[in-house]
């Protein structure tokens, strides 16, 4: 077999105006090192490599290559896991393909994504046959929009897959088109035979069996953890090659994958109606024969609401401790928090987690019942037990969380009540999961994986990789690969960096006069008379509106604030348009513009950072976070908070340049990067801008890329 080198050789000969990067045979190379020596028996991480390739390394094309070659050497499959829907877009349509055909490796690859994101035949059957009686869907329209999206996908031009839709779907539609797993039928359902299905989702699942590359994305595949490997994903960790793209969001996203939460007067309701719908003595109506074990069920259904019931008194009975909607339920964080209310968790974790366990069995009998005949009521009824069962799981799941013994920095959980009005009435939305996921991922994952990459091209603090290894627990290993590559782009020529001295910093004691002055300096600096495209980044959605206010008109019509916009792809493409005209046009974005964003040559050329982005201390994981450090007498600030800051500005700022092509510059409005002591530490992460100001760069910037 050809050696992976050569074979790099062979495929970027084939790809043209190819410019071959130093940087990326040197990923290529580690990763092959990597993938090539595994050793089962040794869990000393010697087959996990962290890779930080910046921009313009042709990444993907590095990892396909390696991960590709040693999967087929070694018979395994290669899983690459993305944040981003455009980043699978790419892999899928375009760096795949191209791959395959300058490779001459056949394989078959496929991606997998979520069953919400499916087209489910038999919920639309049943929207479309229950919507006539409902007026209202009939005079927006959503009657005819479901006849249309049937017929599309009756017509076979469309496979169902929701990103794919020939049609637009809004967002109120796709709960009458698409199924959670509780309520999918599975092989007892209509659309769905074991010879013949013609349900997308299924039909997928299937076809991802026989791939050698499944591109999917982070949620997806903690999903997949969480359920023990193997059940979501077509394949257990240990049969795969695996390459984590974009991992420096790995761990949010983690956190967020082992979480739970449910709003606690609506789930009241529902666990009443899910008593109602197992056993009903009243009208002699039972879900299932077995009398005894429904009757048990629905008893405790009733217990559950119950203690839900009671658990919603005791909160509004709390309201004044609630800090801007928010009710701390961590008993060190919150002296508020009674025996009593901590007992109330224990029993909603214990009841919820029984009837859950009890309406599975029943859900089991009930499909046994379905494959012998076909039942129109038992299957309804399964539907329906679905949809219940959906919620008490996520009852149970948040109730597990809340009472999990927190203990080191490792091993503690955030708990919380956010208050919202719904029908009128107050509402509460219980929130309760894991602050930090370094364990949790080791067992399930690094520990039971064949071997894994894992890159972004924002993973190291200067040149130590130590605070993304803390995150992902891969500071428990000791053999692992890591590697910060070079970039390939000549930044002290394309590119400048601007710090302009502001009196004042964004501190809390000082932030009115801050925001004065950043008022004042945009108002300055934004008035182009060219047509440069520029981005403005805030952290924050109140200061993003009080500094467009500030502004005068003649700014103002330049520019696209991403709150009023419903997608960013839609801002995109009007910034586009503006410059394509030669207008100037100014986005002033959130954190989603900070990452992720490609807007080469003339579309940014100006990259303003309006503060630091330094997370928020009220949020309860932070703050459940910032209790465990100092309690092992850790600090925060520098072990923390800096590097998620300096991460977040490193990608923030990498939205500059994006190719050879790109010339610009970086504006920090932050005073504290240049005085204070961590400033530094900061300044030394960036790219290698050119420090010494020259007031006409990017009007300089401009004419290059022009000519
Ligand atoms: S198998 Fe599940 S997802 Fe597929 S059509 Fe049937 S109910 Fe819907």
């Amino acid at each position: 077999m050809m050696k992976t080198q050569e074979l790099y050789g062979q495929v970027t000969a084939k790809i043209i105006n190819f410019q071959p990067r130093k940087s990326q045979l040197e990923m290529v190379e580690v990763i092959d090192e990597c993938f090539e020596n595994v050793n089962p028996e040794l869990k000393d991480g010697h087959n996990i490599c962290l890779i930080e390739a910046p921009t313009g390394t042709g990444k993907s094309l590095a990892y396909i290559l390696a991960g590709v070659v040693n999967a087929q050497k070694f018979q395994k499959k290669f899983i690459i896991g993305t944040a981003t829907k455009t980043l699978q877009a790419q892999l899928f349509n375009k760096d795949l393909p191209l791959f395959v055909k300058n490779s001459g490796i056949k394989i078959n690859f496929g991606l997998a994504k979520g069953r919400s994101n499916y087209l489910c035949p038999y919920q639309l059957e049943n929207s479309i046959a229950d919507l006539p009686i409902d007026m209202v869907s009939q005079a927006d329209g959503s009657a005819q929009k479901l006849q249309s999206i049937a017929s599309h996908f009756k017509q076979g031009a469309w496979n169902g897959d929701l990103d794919l839709a020939p049609i637009t779907i809004e967002s109120k539609l796709k709960p009458l088109i698409t199924i959670d797993k509780h309520q999918c039928l599975g092989y007892q359902c209509p659309h769905n035979q074991k010879d013949e299905s013609n349900c997308p989702f299924y039909k997928n699942r299937e076809f991802l069996k026989s791939c050698d590359v499944i591109i999917t994305n982070h949620s997806l595949l903690l999903a997949d953890l969480e359920s023990g490997g193997g059940n979501v994903l077509p394949f257990k960790p240990a049969d795969y090659y695996l390459c984590i793209d974009e991992a420096h969001n790995f761990p949010g996203y983690a956190v967020n994958g082992f979480m739970g939460q449910f709003e606690l007067k609506q789930s009241i309701g529902l666990v009443n109606n899910a008593s109602k719908l197992i056993a009903n003595p009243g009208n002699n109506s039972y879900i299932y024969t077995d009398i005894p074990l429904c009757d048990d069920l629905a008893a405790k259904a009733l217990d559950l609401s119950d203690s839900l019931e009671k658990l919603y008194q005791i909160i509004k009975l709390n309201k004044e401790v609630f800090n801007d909607g928010v009710f701390i339920l961590n008993d060190y964080l919150n002296p508020a928090i009674s025996q009593e209310l901590k007992d109330l968790f224990v029993v909603i974790a214990y009841i919820a987690t029984e009837l859950a366990e009890g309406m599975k069995k029943i859900q089991d009998k009930l499909k046994e019942k379905l494959k012998s005949s076909q039942d129109f009521v038992t299957e309804a009824n399964l539907v329906k037990l679905g949809f219940y069962l959906n919620s008490i799981e996520g009852i149970a799941n948040t109730a597990n969380y809340l009472i999990n013994k927190d203990d080191s920095r490792y091993n503690a959980n955030a708990r919380w009540v956010e208050e919202r009005l719904y029908n009128g009435g107050e509402e509460y939305n219980l929130i309760a999961g894991v602050t930090h996921v370094g364990k949790l991922l080791a067992n399930k994952l690094w520990s039971r994986v064949h071997a894994a990459c894992l890159t972004s091209a924002t993973l190291a603090i200067g040149q130590r990789f130590d605070y993304i290894k803390f995150q992902l627990g891969l500071n428990l290993y000791s053999n692992l690969h890591e590697i910060k590559l070079t970039s390939s782009f000549n930044y002290p020529k394309h590119s400048q960096l601007v710090i302009p001295q502001f009196r004042y910093s964004p501190e809390y004691s000082t932030r009115v006069e801050f925001q004065k002055e950043l008022g004042l300096y945009l108002r300055q600096i934004l008035d182009y008379k060219e047509a440069y495209g520029t981005l403005v980044l805030f952290f924050n959605r109140q200061q993003l509106i009080d500094t467009f206010k500030m502004l005068p008109p003649k700014i103002q019509n330049k520019i696209l604030l991403q709150t009023e916009y419903s997608s960013n792809q839609k801002l995109i493409s009007e910034h586009k348009e503006s410059i394509d005209t030669n207008q100037a046009s100014i986005i002033f974005g959130l954190n989603s513009f900070a990452e992720g964003v490609d807007l080469p040559t003339r579309y940014c050329m100006h990259v303003v950072i309006s503060k630091l982005p330094f997370e928020t201390h009220t949020d309860p994981q932070n703050k459940v976070r910032e209790y465990w450090v100092k309690a092992e007498n850790g600090n925060y600030f520098m072990d923390v908070s800096l590097p998620e800051t300096c991460i977040k500005l490193i990608q923030a700022v990498g939205r500059l340049i994006r190719s050879e092509e790109d010339y610009g510059q970086v504006t920090i409005c932050d005073n504290r990067i240049a005085l204070k002591q961590y400033g530094s530490i900061l300044l030394s992460a960036l790219p290698e801008f050119n420090r010494q100001y020259n007031p006409e760069f990017i009007n300089q910037s401009y004419q290059r890329i022009r000519h």
